[in-house]
């Protein structure tokens, strides 16, 4: 893993920059087909050469002058992978292309992913001016969609860590994965300081507290956009904004046969308040360099934040200086009021710069088109969100460099991702509690253990994994709790039980592992109003305890579970959150291999009725036994 400075994409971007100004009026393409279209400017004799945000800001005005309204709109598109081919690219002059959480190729291999995105990005080579696509996907933990990369712990466990270096570290190595398909955009960090564990998205959240959530989402940033060597992928902080203050009951989406209480819901604090809690990231994250911001499904006091021209335009591209692009998140202008037409004309309006359609493209475009020849939006507001777009695709060196590092295909798990992940599970844990139980001794006789999370990838993995929703199973190729306690306990015997059914043990083993928690979930099929432990893991540790002489409970879940009355019973409590591919990690800290540091990153609740926000919670936000 090469380590990165703060400088070193600038110095990347110097050289372009420098090279294109020696090169004057013979500049090279921009695009394969667009000799003359998009020549970069000429440097005047002797002057200083143009700063690399400059230069690209010229090169996309260049681009602009040139361009036709279709071609200005197509830019402004946004589709999803399965709902056009790429013949319509070239046709649409589509600017992005994403996959959705189900948006993977068949068979979900690395090549397939390259050479899906490598046929995309052809058709739009293919247009007049050859602009490059952009491909976009939610590699919110790693490459997550694409099988056999090597998946991190999700955000809420790198809160617990709260290692910006770390975090780093991760993205970078996420962006490598993406790289290797062609795939130069994440829809990534969420930077929302969650305010409500009942929240299906908490585990995206890095933490409740703005200050981790703004530290790590920097971190991930820079991780993403500065490389000493190789591209740069786009980052995408959101859900701008206030995804993480919705009030319970305020959302009006069903999906997946379930109503949302707090996903895609209405934010009712003070605007104080928003600022303090919400907008703090933001600040952070415009100020490191964000170049593309999605914006949330939510609203704020009743009105959508798609068509919140107070918050999108005035307060993140006026006040806070934003001069990347807002992408919409997924169908969500078709939630404005009025029909599809309206909802077109009302983003635009309110500051959107791309639009997730992510299905109908056609009618998106003829709408848009209808608009801006109606006068209902002006010429001005499209220049200003294509030249956005443009410049991000230079600043990004898609034009230069638009194919995909086949070099990297091998390299989506290779040892140094998956020690990356491991030395990143071993930092996510949190001990709440610890009766001389830990650390494990390396020469117990006998090891039981259960629970089906124990086996698991997919409950490891949770939400954003391969699919969606994510799903419980062994589809994912990693290491399970299982594995890992099975390595680490050497010439120890292991016995397995998914129920915790051990009739042939007769006397208390000296440990037993017991893995309990969620079952995978994303967005508001998440949201949950009851986080006490379901009855079948109840009823796991009633039945293993006899069999222990000291149980260690490890909890796979999203956030804070209640689980205040089991507590008495267990003598060391481990939160893993949702680890990911490496649970080598869990293993190292419970056999003392690595030490136990994680501090909790959210507020650890006594029961039910207290939430949101326990007054006198179990263990408070910042809580986390040591062992070095
Ligand atoms: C897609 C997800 C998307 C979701 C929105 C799903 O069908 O796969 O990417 O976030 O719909 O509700
Ligand atoms: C989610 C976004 C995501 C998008 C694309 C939406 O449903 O809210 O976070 O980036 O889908 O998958």
């Amino acid at each position: 893993m090469s380590r990165k400075t703060p400088f070193s994409v600038m110095s990347c971007l110097l050289l372009i920059a420098l090279l294109l100004a020696a090169c004057g009026d013979k500049a090279p393409p921009v695009a394969p087909t667009a000799t003359s279209a998009t020549a970069a400017p000429t440097a005047t004799p002797g002057a200083a050469p143009p700063s690399p945000a400059a230069a690209a800001e010229a090169r996309a005005a260049d681009l602009l002058a040139r361009m036709t309204l279709a071609e200005k709109i197509g830019q402004m598109t946004q589709v999803e992978n399965q709902s056009i081919a790429p013949a319509d690219v070239t046709a649409y002059f589509i600017g992005s292309v994403l996959s959705g959480g189900g948006g993977q190729p068949q068979p979900n291999t690395p090549q397939a992913w390259a050479d899906m995105v490598a046929a995309y990005q052809t058709a739009a080579g293919k247009t007049r001016l050859g602009i490059p696509l952009i491909y976009g996907i939610d590699a919110v933990h790693g490459m997550a969609a694409l099988k056999g990369a090597t998946i991190f712990p999700h955000a809420i466990g790198l809160g617990a860590a709260d290692d910006p270096d770390l975090v780093a570290r991760i993205a970078r190595a996420t962006a490598e994965q993406m790289v290797a398909a062609g795939i130069r955009w994440n829809f990534a960090p969420v930077v929302a300081p969650a305010q409500d564990i009942r929240w299906g998205r908490t585990y995206e959240s890095f933490s409740e507290d703005p200050a981790i959530v703004s530290r790590l989402g920097v971190a991930y940033l820079r991780g993403l956009q500065e490389a000493e060597a190789g591209p740069v992928v786009l980052g995408t902080p959101k859900h701008f904004l206030g995804d993480g203050g919705t009030r319970w009951g305020s959302s009006a989406t069903t999906s997946m046969g379930q109503r949302y209480m707090l996903d895609q819901g209405d934010v009712a604090v003070d605007e104080a308040t928003l600022r303090r809690i919400h907008l703090v990231p933001y600040k952070a994250a415009v100020d490191a360099g964000a170049l593309s911001i999605m914006v949330s499904f939510s609203s704020y006091r009743g009105e959508k934040m798609h068509g919140h021209r107070a918050l999108l335009t005035d307060v993140l591209k006026g006040e806070l200086g934003f001069r990347g692009f807002l992408v919409s998140d997924w169908q969500a202008i078709d939630q404005l009021p009025g029909d599809y037409h309206t909802d077109v004309v009302t983003a635009i309006n309110a500051g959107l710069d791309m639009i997730m359609v992510p299905y109908d493209y056609k009618t998106f475009i003829a709408e848009l088109t209808k608009a801006v020849e109606a006068g209902e939006v002006s010429q001005a507001r499209i220049d200003d969100a294509v030249r956005r777009i443009l410049t991000v695709k230079f600043k990004l060196g898609l034009f230069d460099r638009p194919a995909a590092d086949p070099a990297l295909l091998p390299k989506i798990a290779d040892d140094a991702k998956r020690a990356l992940a491991r030395e990143a599970v071993r930092k996510t844990l949190v001990l709440l509690k610890n009766d001389a139980a830990l650390p494990l001794r390396p020469d117990l006789p006998l090891i039981l253990v259960a629970g089906q999370a124990a086996d698991d990838t997919g409950i490891q993995a949770g939400g954003w994994s391969l699919s969606w929703q994510g799903s419980a199973g062994k589809e994912i190729p990693g290491t399970t709790l299982l594995a890992a306690a099975k390595e680490a306990a050497g010439q120890g015997r292991v016995i397995f039980n998914a129920l915790g059914r051990f009739a042939q043990v007769t006397e208390p083993a000296p440990v037993c592992i017991v893995a309990v928690g969620e079952k995978p979930y994303a967005e508001g099929v998440g949201d949950r109003a009851d986080l006490r432990l379901d009855e079948a893991d109840w009823a796991l540790l009633a039945r293993v305890r006899p069999k222990c002489q000291k149980l260690v409970v490890v909890l796979f879940s999203g956030r804070p579970l209640v689980i205040t009355e089991e507590l008495p019973q267990i003598d060391a409590l481990v939160a893993a959150w949702l680890p990911g591919t490496e649970a080598g990690g869990i293993t190292d800290a419970l056999f003392g291999a690595a030490p136990f540091t994680g501090k909790l990153p959210f507020t650890w609740p006594r029961a039910n009725d207290q939430l949101p926000r326990d007054p006198s919670p179990l263990f408070p936000l910042g809580f986390g036994l040591e062992i070095r």
